[in-house]
């Protein structure tokens, strides 16, 4: 029963059978109870309204995680009227934020008083197939209508996130964000072969609970808007699992949501599916067969570095080896290895997870990303002592991460006997299959083909259709420079006959026409366009 509903009663109940026991008993004075039954049924009904507040308390978006066992405290001493201040507190906040319509208000008394119903969901046709969950397996509408009791809303509210989940999965996003644009509207955008598109825009009160709602099923505190938070959430779709991260921020406006998509539907690239080249292929394999030594891939952020990392990871022998990653995010779950994520709150950092990896008699180590010096040197150490490990850096080209190393204080002597493969890489949209043709080409173009002895006419460009949502573009391919760490590059780093600055500038020229000649290779096979190569490579 319903607490307010079982005070009242109980009160009552207690009143006639009391006076009816009175009556009873009323025979002879040696036969009257020691205690009053209405007081302690009084008390009894006190002491659960003391508790239901706590409940409420804790389902109450109202207070924030960090002031709940105080609230909590306050409301075992003071009951019902914590309970009163709550509930008057957080309807005026649901008012506010538009969670609550005012021609709801009466219903949501009614809810409250009477009692939480568990949404029920509504069996419509066209719901999406996809079931939004928390890390920990409860589901939407559970987690959700904890926290926000506005039912005319709620449903309707699942429905959008779970379809604009969906239409991001389906479009291939790696990343969904929402921002308000500062008129009281928000735009939703997917990040779709890294390049920003527009889902929709929608009006702050239709936005609020998406972000709410998502907020919730992250573990987020839906009533903190300003400090950022961090947190996760997964999909269960017919193909199997989608994980999300998300972080939030107050922004000028209002809230910012950056989530980012891991699709564990799809499983890691193979090394020909990134853009390896045969060759390219056949010195890796032999490099990864090694049982010591550094294999780096460098990039900028975006370059599909990681996608790389996994593609070579495909190389190694699970069986035979003994295999441990160190991940932020851990993109893809890999049968037969041991992964490790990086989580600083807890004190899991690059550098600490590695330390205790060496501790257990590992084959192959893979970093994320090495971001700092300890990290960098522990790494190289390990290559160097029986250990073959593979790991990203951001840099732009294959020189620029032996400087950087250096920068990081890697001694050049460790450098050049430990590292034996540096991968520089960029990615480059394709061309829609389904909307390809003959080019047309400007007048530079035409020159740069003649000067470059290319035939002009098999050059290709796409002009956007329904597969590609009007871009030209569907998918990417990497172009790699790979790097073998050879007797007199050793030398010159041993001997320092070369400056960093110098380093560095002559490894980029370099870098970029090598990407030029692979980058054209690919134009030609009528993979991608001359305009994709220009972009990359900032020059034609
Ligand atoms: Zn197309």
């Amino acid at each position: 029963m319903e607490p307010t509903g079982l005070a009242a009663a109980g009160l009552l109940g207690g009143l006639n059978y009391s006076t009816m026991l009175g009556r009873c008993l009323s025979v002879g004075d040696e036969f009257a109870l020691p205690f009053s039954i209405l007081k302690i049924t009084f008390f009894l009904g006190w002491f659960y309204l003391c508790l239901y507040s706590v409940k409420r308390s804790d389902a109450s978006g109202l207070i924030s995680n960090t002031y709940r066992s105080y609230f909590n405290l306050a409301a075992l001493a003071i009951g019902p009227l914590a309970l009163i201040v709550l509930f008057i507190a957080d309807t005026i906040r649901r008012l506010s934020e538009g969670d609550l319509d005012i021609r709801d208000v009466p219903r949501y008394v009614m809810d409250s008083i009477v009692g939480h119903r568990k949404p029920k969901r509504r069996v419509v046709h066209n719901a999406p197939a996809i079931e939004l969950m928390d890390t920990t397996g409860r589901v939407f509408a559970d987690v959700y209508s904890r926290q926000i009791r506005s039912r005319s809303h709620e449903y309707e509210t699942q429905i959008r996130t779970e379809k604009m989940t969906l239409d991001a999965i389906q479009s291939r996003a790696s990343d969904i964000l929402i921002d308000p644009k500062g008129d009281s509207h928000y735009a939703v955008r997917f990040r779709v072969d890294g390049f920003l598109r527009e889902y929709d825009v929608l009006p702050a009160q239709k936005a609020q609970p998406i972000i709410n709602s998502l907020k919730a099923i992250s573990g987020m505190d839906i009533a903190e808007k300003r400090r950022p938070q961090d947190g996760a959430f997964m999909a269960r779709l017919p193909e199997g699992q989608v994980y999300f991260r998300m972080a939030s921020s107050g922004v000028l406006g209002g809230e910012k949501l950056a989530i980012r998509i891991l699709d564990q539907t799809k499983g890691p690239m193979k090394p020909s599916e990134i853009g390896f080249s045969p060759e390219q292929i056949k010195l890796l394999k032999q490099i990864v067969e090694q049982p010591s030594g550094m294999v780096l891939v460098c990039g900028p952020t975006g370059s599909g570095k990681t996608t790389t990392l996994y593609g070579l990871l495909q190389t190694v022998d699970f069986a035979q080896r003994n295999v441990i990653t160190i991940e932020d995010p851990i993109e893809h779950v890999i049968a037969n290895l041991s992964q490790i994520e990086i989580n600083t709150r807890a004190g899991v950092t690059f550098a600490s997870a590695l330390r205790s990896v060496l501790r257990q008699d590992p084959d192959v180590i893979c970093i994320g990303e090495i971001r700092d010096s300890e990290t960098a040197q522990i790494a190289l150490q390990a290559a160097q002592t029986g250990h073959l490990v593979m790991a990203t850096m951001h840099s732009s080209s294959n020189m620029a991460a032996i400087v950087r190393l250096m920068d990081l204080g890697v001694r050049p002597l460790l450098i050049a006997s430990a590292l034996k493969v540096i991968i520089s890489q960029r990615l480059i949209r394709r061309l829609c299959p389904y909307c390809k043709g003959p080019a047309t080409l400007s007048q530079s173009q035409v020159e740069y083909c003649e000067r470059s002895h290319l035939d002009a006419k098999l050059l290709l460009e796409a002009h956007g259709c329904g597969h590609c949502a009007g871009t030209g573009y569907y998918g990417r391919t990497a172009l790699m420079d790979v790097m073998y760490m050879d007797d007199a590059l050793r030398q010159m780093l041993c001997n320092q006959t070369i400056s960093a600055g110098e380093l560095k500038e002559k490894g980029d020229q370099q870098f970029y026409a090598t990407l030029r000649k692979i980058g054209m290779q690919k134009v030609i096979e009528g993979q991608t366009c001359l305009k994709e190569i220009k972009r990359v490579t900032s020059q034609l």
